[in-house]
């Protein structure tokens, strides 16, 4: 069904949006991103997550969990703490994948939610928002971008997407006081304001495992760079879908080869 409310943004306005470093900008100035995913069971998840921050555009990206030892060991330049209490300074958190429900989690979380910045809601994160039937309204000010699959949806909002995907992102955006990405082949971006996208680079190769946590960590990195809410959740999922594709050409594609095609992906995207 074609719905002339939903906008459908074009490699032009993602290279417009693109937040590039100016000639006096620093690793502070452009941004740092904090990624609070993974745990002790589930380390890959904060490394997918590092993975798709690192082809952002912040100049730093703090680890925050207990993944930090295999996340120094894999990506140096990533300034890692076990906690978020002690992780520094950042411009916008991202939270979930991979980090469990157990009370650490709930910590992790709460810690999150309670900073004034930008935050990206993921996975776990979505899990532990669900009070009773339905998730919340968050009730904060700095922007909040919910990224659930169908099947964290449902739990979301108490019933699938359904067919009309952008009427259904945009009830629980407005419920939640949250941006929503709705992921799937047909990922909708929808914003509490009533604003809807419809992500045109989509492709089923991005269906594997831990493709989202790569997704989170680039929308983080945005969302520390300064971009909006709703432009970073556009943006992200436009260089996350173009990189599947990148990836898909090579052959059988798992989440890190997604990560690692995001880099030449942002590049042809926003080389002016
Ligand atoms: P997750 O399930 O959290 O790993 O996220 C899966 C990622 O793959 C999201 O970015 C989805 O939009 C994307 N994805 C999954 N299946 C498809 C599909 N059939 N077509 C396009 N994108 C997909
Ligand atoms: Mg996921």
């Amino acid at each position: 069904r074609a719905d002339p409310a939903v906008s459908v943004p074009d490699s032009g306005d993602v290279a417009a949006w693109w937040p590039h470093p100016g000639p006096a900008s620093d690793k502070y100035t452009r941004g740092v991103v904090g990624i609070a995913t993974g745990s002790a069971t589930y380390p890959g998840a904060a490394l997918l997550g590092v993975s798709g921050a690192l082809a952002g555009p912040t100049g730093m990206i703090r680890y925050a969990g207990s993944a930090h030892e295999e996340v120094v060991r894999a990506h140096p330049s990533v300034v890692a703490a076990p906690s978020v209490a002690d992780a520094g300074r950042v411009q916008a958190w991202v939270c979930g994948s991979g980090l469990g429900t157990d009370d650490e989690a709930r910590t992790t979380l709460r810690s999150v939610l309670a900073t004034a910045l930008p935050v990206v809601l993921d996975a776990d994160a979505l899990t532990l928002l669900i009070d009773g039937k339905h998730a919340r309204d968050l009730r904060r000010d700095a922007p909040v971008v919910v990224t659930p699959h169908d099947g964290e949806f449902k739990r979301l909002a108490g019933e699938g997407p359904g067919p009309d995907r952008a009427g259904a992102a945009l009830k629980l955006a407005s419920w939640m006081n949250a941006v929503v990405l709705l992921k799937g082949d047909r990922t909708i971006v929808a914003t509490p304001g009533g604003e809807v996208w419809a992500n045109p680079t989509g492709t089923s190769a991005l269906a594997t495992a831990g493709s989202g946590d790569v997704l989170a960590g680039l929308l983080g990195s945005l969302l520390a760079a300064g971009l909006p809410a709703e432009r970073a959740a556009v943006a992200a999922a436009y260089a996350h879908g173009l990189a599947g594709r990148r990836a898909a050409a090579e052959g059988p594609v798992s989440a890190p080869d997604i990560a690692a095609a995001l880099r030449p992906t942002v590049r042809d995207l926003t080389s002016r």
